[in-house]
């Protein structure tokens, strides 16, 4: 993890010269407006007052703006430094607008500054880095570098990306900046996940009648115990970036009553995939899992049907885009940049997917999706700074 001791490496543009500079004002603007994810939380405002508020931002400072809703009413704000054009290359600063409940945090939107760190719910996953990228636009605008830096807030990444699957329906970009928090370290790859629902078919019968009952739950036991074995042997399926591969059982419900033999039980389970894994593949293991599970007992009546599945996302190394980065970061942070995979999942799959060099980038900060949540202030700043220096570099190749 890469920590700022202090700002004296910072450019002289971002200095705090008369209180907060730009992009800290705006993250403490940013984590004022409830943008609570309402598929989390019905009582949630989702996207509609951020996208709002980003568009009056923008416009009032000569940046091209628009709010793009398909009537669902999660929209997605689109800010431009200057509109897309032939011989002049495009990058995309994307970073999610929703976050997830206020639930159980103290004063959630009232930004809060102790020491390099602000408080607030989503202030580290992903208003910083929103800011940050607004920013950057804002300067490149002012600039008026030769680069189009285009920044998506997009919906919903909380819950079913609706937001970043609209966004690439029509997008062109020659290089993405995905703002997620990753500790000011380069992230050029993430896992997929596919999630399956596991149906055991049983016969149901009086407790007292066995003879005449199939017991559901009980023949999803040797399932689960495959699952198990499973989990083992992926252990060795390592990448060098994301490490093993992996599954687990997440949910499961079956039976009506004690006296009653069930006659179904549903298992959902989560297989975690690597870059080298595809949909098909999972369901094909799967598929061998549970074949082995019915060769072992001729009564086993399963089915497997998958519900949701995100791909991984991987960029080379070797990528220009992670060069421009990684230099950008060295001049605002002083030390060499690390080229990291991520944990979680992003919407920078979707992005990639589409052939685009994708990575991720964001400041430090901890308690994403937790009771306490804070950003590191002077990351924040120097965030802004590299998603400049890279659209400045770019503008140059
Ligand atoms: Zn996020």
């Amino acid at each position: 993890m890469t920590k700022l001791p202090d700002t004296a490496g910072l450019s002289p543009t971002t200095q705090p010269v008369d209180g907060d500079p730009e992009v800290i004002r705006l993250l403490k603007e940013l984590v004022t407006i409830e943008s609570v994810n309402p598929a989390l939380d019905p009582t949630g405002a989702g996207e509609g007052p951020l996208a709002a508020y980003i568009h009056q931002w923008a416009t009032e400072r000569g940046l091209t703006a628009r709010v793009e809703d398909d009537g669902s009413g999660r929209p997605n704000v689109i800010v431009e430094s200057r509109p897309p054009a032939p011989g002049i290359p495009t990058l995309l600063l994307c970073g999610h607008l929703d976050t997830v409940s206020l639930a159980s945090v103290t004063d959630p939107l009232l930004p809060r500054v102790e020491g390099d760190r602000l408080y607030g719910r989503g202030t580290y996953d992903m208003k910083a880095g929103l800011a940050a990228s607004l920013v950057a636009c804002q300067r490149a605008h002012e600039a008026d570098l030769p680069v189009s830096v285009v920044v998506a807030g997009v919906a919903d990444e909380e819950h079913a990306s609706l937001g970043a699957q609209r966004l690439v329906e029509n997008l062109q970009a020659d290089a993405a900046i995905v703002c997620e928090p990753t500790e000011m370290t380069v992230g050029i790859a993430h896992k997929g996940f596919v999630w399956t629902d596991i149906e055991v078919h049983g016969l149901a019968a009086h407790g007292s009648r066995p003879e005449l009952g199939v017991d559901a739950i009980v023949k999803t036991g040797p399932i689960l115990v495959e699952l198990e074995r499973l989990t083992e042997s992926l252990k060795s399926r390592v990448h060098p970036l994301l490490g093993p591969a992996s599954v687990h059982a997440s949910v499961i419900s079956g039976g009506v009553e004690a006296s009653t033999i069930p006659d179904r039980c549903l298992l959902t389970i989560e297989r975690r995939t690597l870059p080298d894994e595809s949909v098909a593949d999972v369901e094909a293991e799967l598929a061998a899992l549970l074949q082995a599970c019915r060769d072992a007992d001729s009564q086993l009546n399963v089915t497997a049907r998958t519900v949701l599945h995100r791909p991984p996302m991987q960029t080379s190394p070797d990528e220009h885009l992670v060069a421009v980065v990684g230099d950008a970061i060295r001049d605002a942070l002083g030390v060499e940049a690390e080229v990291v995979g991520m944990s979680y999942w992003a919407d920078s799959a979707f992005i990639s997917a589409l052939g685009i060099p994708t990575v991720l980038l964001g400041p430090s900060g901890e308690g994403a999706h937790a009771e306490v949540e804070w950003v590191s202030i002077s990351e924040t700043i120097a965030c802004a700074d590299v998603l400049y220096t890279a659209a400045e570099a770019l503008a140059a190749a």
